[in-house]
């Protein structure tokens, strides 16, 4: 990487709280090692089009408790082609761009992938979802605050249940098929059971909490299931449709957090993650290396190339569906 070049950042796909933090270190370790760098607007959109400019440290000043993202994000038809992807490296000469950060999730670091593939270009991916469903770290930026945030609004949805003995179905985000926030956020919450497409086998996981007689010892109920996007035999509404249809002498309702689960206020967790990364996306770039997502496993900063980041599906860890079937008796 050369001094005399530019250092790009861009935010791709679903915004996701932390991501300022991010942009944050990477700018103030940039410029601490003697980089220059250019702020990239909406994604990959902003790379064909050439929407950039330069950031000073003050331009990160006072943003690291925003959610969302001051460089905005897009999702890019266009970078997804050939020729896009032809413009977008055009840009990054004609920008001096001699590296690429790009902040987000799989379909991003895909993307970026594709991209230096093709061209001779240094792209370092940061984990940006609140998906948490990247192989290779333990965690990504947006995942916890998105998970406390889940927490806070089940526990005021178990008012509303308790008062009026309901069975609540809650349905929470879900990345590919990976059910993270929707295992956890039902043991934080207390909730009664997750349905997840993780623990998807030949039973039928609504025969199973029903079975399990929830109604002997509880009068109200929380199930987390995630969303199904285009699959009619998913998500909260299906789910509480069956139970009015097979059990009709229970009182449902369905409530769909949506957007509510993305912005708001970084946690202290979500923070000083994409700090450390931020920081550490500099430190790869200083040691040449390239086309590598940046993450944390064991509290270690790990570099994982794109490839195993994108590729592997991150399994979740079944023992959690055990302590969830325990402790919601
Ligand atoms: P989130 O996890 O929040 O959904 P994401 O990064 O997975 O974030 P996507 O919409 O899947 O979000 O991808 C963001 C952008 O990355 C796309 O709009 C596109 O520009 C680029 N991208 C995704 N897949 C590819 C691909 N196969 N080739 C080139 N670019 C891609």
């Amino acid at each position: 990487m050369k001094k005399d070049e530019y250092i790009g950042i861009l935010t791709s796909g679903g915004d996701a709280s932390g991501m300022n933090a991010a942009i944050r270190a990477v700018t103030r370790t940039a410029i601490f090692n003697g980089f220059k760098v250019k702020g990239i607007y909406r994604g990959y959109e902003g790379l064909i089009a050439g929407e950039s400019r330069e950031l000073t440290t003050e331009d990160v000043s006072s943003i690291i408790q925003r959610g969302g993202t001051i460089l905005k994000t897009a999702r890019s038809e266009a970078f997804t082609t050939p020729e896009g992807r032809r413009e977008a490296y055009d840009t990054m000469r004609k920008e001096k761009i001699g590296a690429l950060v790009v902040i987000g999730g799989d379909g991003s670091l895909t993307g970026a992938r594709i991209f230096a593939e093709e061209y001779p270009v240094t792209c370092i991916g940061l984990p940006g979802t609140i998906d948490n469903d990247l192989y290779g770290t333990d965690f990504t930026i947006g995942y916890d605050t998105a998970l406390n945030t889940i927490v806070e609004c089940v526990d005021k949805i178990r008012d509303t249940a308790t008062s009026h003995d309901r069975i609540f179905f809650v349905e929470v985000m879900m990345g590919r098929d990976a059910g993270f926030l929707a295992q956890n956020s039902a043991i934080a919450s207390g909730a009664e059971a997750a349905i997840i497409p993780e623990d998807r086998t030949d039973a039928d996981q609504l025969e199973t909490f029903i079975g399990r007689g929830f109604r002997k010892t509880k009068n109200s109920s929380i199930v987390i299931v995630t969303e199904s996007p285009g699959n009619k035999n998913g998500g909260a509404m299906h789910y509480a449709d069956r139970v009015k249809r097979e059990y009709p002498g229970y009182d449902v309702r369905v409530s769909i957090l949506g957007h509510l689960q993305r912005g708001g206020a970084p946690s202290a967790n979500d923070r000083i993650l994409a700090s450390r990364l931020g920081e550490a996306a500099i430190q790869a770039l200083m040691e040449d290396q390239h086309n590598i997502m940046v993450g944390i496993h064991n509290n270690e900063i790990v570099y994982v190339p794109f490839d195993q980041a994108i590729k592997n599906d991150k399994p979740i860890d079944k023992n959690l569906i055990r302590v969830l079937n325990e402790l919601s008796i």
